[in-house]
């Protein structure tokens, strides 16, 4: 899962860019980058928050040029400790420079990257994004944009894309539409990006969805639309809506905050409680609580205090460190819980840390019961398109049954809101096997869009 952001033509573009991508900082915390141009390119990447770097005058001098793309990058595949691996990627091109950043993940990027590899193509990096780099420079096409378009023909899986060439900007989203784009303007400079928060912190409109399988091509004659890959059913990613976009940010015209209280108001009608008292684990499960709460007609109550200096657990890679960094994140409001039954509210169980911890926690603190509401359906299989979930093995709804999950965790009882309420939510019916419109959402399911090439090869040999 990352963020990114272009803007085309603007005296201030590393600056809005920098802007930008702070705004998606929620997207990726590992690492964060940008590329400039003017007559030639600029390139600044650093394993640090954006605001660590790029508020610098000096930094932001160095990215000189009125075109810009930036990146935050959540590591999902390569290493995380890798520098190189840090986007924007560069690439000199036998037509000229090339700069990508991209969100998602692809899924067959280790056979391609393989083949190329044997076919004499040298990689620097390990991010499955450099594959798409390569692929465009062998392309036998002319334009940039056919041998993108044929490079990115290839590969499988989920990308939303903004490429800066010497004179383009190329915004795509893959024919699934796994991952969110969209089009912004900035008094007349165009705006390429993932959520509509990164445009409202530069002050810029919302033009509309970057629809899946579209390129949008910015060249100084204006922005042009194509469709150069045969048209699929669409299968937006429903996790966005559960857990990753900011709940201010629009999302495939769905308000993200509305939707995740809606959320709540389904765990509320399928899974009451006798209760006195509705409590979010901060910041994750704040609008289903107060969803839940409204409907349940019960107090909400800020239960637990989150330390807002500490990254969200989940990206520290250590399972002992996930520990630690639960126990410097989260601490309980005793004068909330004690003596309290508690329902509490969270968007969902990965492996299980943060809720065995914040029960515990909440026992402690004298709370009398204690009743876990999850707004999402359990996770029990592992995502291959940008959200850094673990090895199936280690989800807790893989490992056991709800009432086993319960036990573990500590609680009197836990309630998922169901697939066909969350799709309620987000106001789309649910219509079983022959539903109209389509979400990804395998990581419940387990039915995934496209094919798994390279988990599918992990056991096998690659081919020599
Ligand atoms: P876990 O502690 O492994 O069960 O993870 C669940 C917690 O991590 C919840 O509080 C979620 O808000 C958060 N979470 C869920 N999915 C992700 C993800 N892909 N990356 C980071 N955090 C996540």
């Amino acid at each position: 899962m990352c963020g990114i952001f272009g803007i085309w033509e603007h005296p201030d573009a590393a600056a809005l860019t920098s802007l930008g991508i702070h705004a998606l900082q929620h997207r990726g915390q590992a690492a964060a980058g940008i590329a400039s141009f003017d007559d030639a390119f600029h390139l600044e990447r650093h394993a640090s928050l954006v605001g660590d770097n790029f508020t610098k005058p000096e930094v932001i001098a160095r990215l000189s040029g009125r075109r810009a793309v930036g990146h935050v990058r959540y590591p999902t595949h390569g290493s995380a400790a890798l520098e190189r691996n840090i986007q924007p990627l560069f690439a000199e091109l036998s037509g000229g420079g090339f700069v990508v950043v991209h969100n998602g993940n692809l899924t067959n990027a280790a056979l391609l990257r393989n083949k190329l590899q044997k076919e004499g193509s040298i990689f620097q990096s390990d991010s499955d994004t450099e594959v798409i780099l390569h692929l465009t420079a062998l392309s036998q096409q002319e334009k940039l944009v056919d041998r993108l378009v044929d490079a990115l023909g290839q590969v499988e899986g989920a990308y939303a894309l903004v490429c800066l060439s010497t004179k383009k900007m190329i915004g795509c989203r893959d024919p699934l539409g796994v991952r969110p784009l969209l089009l912004g303007d900035l008094d007349g400079s165009p705006i390429i990006t993932a959520e509509t928060c990164a445009l409202d912190i530069v002050g810029a409109k919302f033009v509309r969805d970057i629809a899946p399988g579209e390129m949008v091509v910015v060249t100084e004659a204006g922005v042009e639309s194509i469709f150069p890959f045969p048209k699929v059913r669409s299968r937006f990613c429903i996790f966005e809506y559960v857990y990753f976009a900011r709940p201010d940010s629009v999302v495939e015209g769905r308000g993200v905050y509305e939707i995740r209280k809606r959320i709540g108001r389904e765990l509320a009608m399928r899974h009451p409680a006798i209760a006195d008292v509705v409590v979010p684990v901060p910041d994750s499960g704040v609008p289903a609580a107060i969803g839940y709460a409204e409907a349940a007609k019960l107090p909400y109550e800020l239960g637990i205090i989150r330390n807002h200096y500490v990254g969200r657990t989940f990206i520290e890679p250590e399972q002992s460190i996930r520990d630690m960094g639960v126990k410097l994140k989260h601490n309980v409001n005793r004068s909330v819980v004690a003596g309290k039954r508690v329902v509490l509210v969270d968007d969902s169980i990965v492996r299980g840390t943060t809720s065995l911890k914040i029960v515990k926690m909440l026992r402690e603190a004298g709370a009398s019961e204690v009743h876990f509401r999850v707004a999402s359906p359990a996770i029990s299989n592992s995502c291959f398109y940008g959200v850094d979930t673990p090895e199936q093995e280690k989800l807790m709804a893989a490992q056991m049954p709800e009432h086993k999950m319960a036990e573990r965790i500590g609680v009197d009882s836990l309630g998922f809101v169901s697939l066909d309420g969350l799709y309620r939510a987000v106001g789309e019916p649910w219509r079983g096997s022959g539903r109209k419109v389509q979400f990804c959402d395998a990581c419940f399911t387990g039915e995934y869009p496209t094919p798994l090439t390279d988990r599918s090869l992990l056991s096998k040999e690659l081919p020599a």
